[in-house]
């Protein structure tokens, strides 16, 4: 337990929002000690789930019995599941309940990557994510968990939120994981607790309805739009739900709730009816705090004239042909349905249903990466990129090697690994038949083409 006490005027906040009674579970809650969770990647090969307990509202999440090293685990590294605490993983059952059409959809505050990962996970191979985030370092960050989670449905951008506006009415869903106070988060992070004052709520309420101000209109016809947050208080939840569907049409969507699940409904009157929001508190589920609710753009929304993309502009992207694109697809035993860009000489494929939109936010977004980096071609010789080895399109070309969990770790590390009769070239390495990079043996020596900023420190 922490000796980092509650803020008074949060406390104070609390007990008006939850009766003196319900406030002090509420304490005894946020004292306790937060349950580890981790959601699955339900496209790569499964671990061992021994002792871990499913998390009801997700297919993919569970409770594991302590926290284990994650650094030390060469399948996290592999990108075959996300740790992620229980509470956000609702989103996934607020997806399935509403048969949310996989189309093309928006994270607009996606660092470091948690719920982006949730949505690729839910889009497959029928739908394609944009996941943003404003801050570069962190977009950086987000990159890394997009290129490991692994499905090539992901399209990375570090814009700010009016970036956006030239692309509204073209996302089939739009998630707003807002930059908040926090106060979900004083059991998981106790510090977080020293950051907290009444003034720094209304800073974040200032900012959140300026994100939501040029982001509501994002969203298309008959499409979705998620906002949530780890705050409880009332300024920064249910009057961004106000500000929302006062200034954008929107219409109230309510999500079945199983009543064991303790997650709190609370019904949100404004000036165009009843609105509905979803509180996560510690004392009643065993996640984070966190607030969600669900917004329906209607059918009849005034449908935006999608501008014209003309002649494809990006300065760096050069688009491949689709003969070409037919050809790669053959050549590497993909199925035939890739479109294939080059930047600055590696080659990134997508699924072609998405060709247009990668058009069309080159335009407008600044892109880190997209779909799969395969790598560069010398010759009929590919130098493939890490982004390879870790999706889940095929490999057949090269030959593999399964690591024991000591020379994964090494590889890991970005140390030297000792095998002995390896073939010569190019190797996928593989830990548990799970890819985690390349190797490459030269004959007098093997090199190691992990890159350097993932390498594991110092363990
Ligand atoms: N969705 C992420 C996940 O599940 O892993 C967590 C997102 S976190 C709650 C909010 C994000 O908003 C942070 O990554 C932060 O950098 C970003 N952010 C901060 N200021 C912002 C702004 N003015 N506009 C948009 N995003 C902002």
């Amino acid at each position: 337990m922490t000796s980092i006490k509650l803020p008074i005027a949060f406390q104070t906040q609390m007990k008006s929002l939850l009766g003196e009674v319900v406030y002090k579970e509420f304490e005894k809650g946020i004292e306790s000690e937060p349950r580890t969770s981790i959601r699955l990647n339900p496209w790569k090969k499964s671990i061992n789930l021994d002792d871990s307990v499913a998390i009801p509202w997700s297919e993919n999440g569970y409770f594991l019995p302590q926290r284990p090293s994650f650094t030390l685990d060469p399948s996290f590294h592999a990108g075959t599941y996300y740790v992620q605490e229980a509470s956000s993983l609702f989103i996934e059952h607020i997806l399935k309940s509403q048969r949310v059409e996989k189309g093309i959809f928006l994270d607009l505050a996606a660092a470091p990557g948690g719920k982006s990962t949730l949505l690729s996970s839910y889009l497959g191979e029928d739908g394609f994510l944009v996941a943003n985030e404003v801050i570069q370092a962190r977009a950086q960050i987000l990159r890394e968990n997009c290129i490991k989670w692994g499905l090539g449905n992901i399209l990375v951008s570090n814009n700010d939120p009016e970036h956006f506006e030239p692309l509204e009415g073209l996302f089939d869903l739009v998630l707003i994981d807002a930059p908040c106070s926090g106060e979900g988060m004083f059991r998981k992070d106790p510090q977080a607790r020293t950051e907290w004052s009444p003034d720094h709520i209304q800073l974040c309420a200032a900012r959140q309805k300026r994100i939501l101000d040029r982001t509501g209109a994002l969203v298309k016809a008959g499409g979705y739009l998620i906002y949530s947050t780890c705050t409880f208080n009332e300024l920064e939840n249910e009057e961004m739900i106000r500000f929302l569907t006062e200034e954008f049409a929107y219409e109230p969507v309510r999500i079945p709730l199983d009543p064991s699940w303790k997650i709190v409904e609370s019904k949100v009157k404004t000036e165009n009816g009843e609105f509905y929001g979803y509180r996560f508190f510690p004392h009643l589920v065993e996640g984070e705090g966190f607030f969600i609710t669900v917004l329906k753009r209607p059918d009849d929304t005034h449908r935006l004239e999608p501008k014209k993309v003309k002649d494809f502009k990006h300065p760096f992207l050069k688009e491949i042909g689709s003969k070409e694109a037919e050809q790669l697809d053959s050549e590497l035993n993909f199925p035939l349905t890739g479109a294939y860009y080059q930047l600055n000489e590696s080659y990134f494929r997508i699924h072609q249903n998405w060709k247009n939109h990668v058009d069309k936010l080159s335009q407008h977004l600044s892109i880190k990466y997209f779909g799969v980096e395969l790598g560069k071609k010398q010759g009929k010789e590919w130098i493939p990129s890490p982004a390879w080895a870790l999706s889940i399109l095929p490999k057949y070309k090269f030959e593999t090697i399964q690591l024991t969990k000591d020379q994964a770790l090494d590889f890991l590390r970005k140390s030297d690994i000792q095998c002995s009769d390896l073939p010569k070239g190019w190797i996928l390495v593989c830990f548990q038949s799970l890819p985690l990079g390349w190797i490459k043996n030269l004959g007098n020596r093997i090199n190691n083409y992990y890159p350097k900023e993932w390498r594991i420190r110092n363990l």
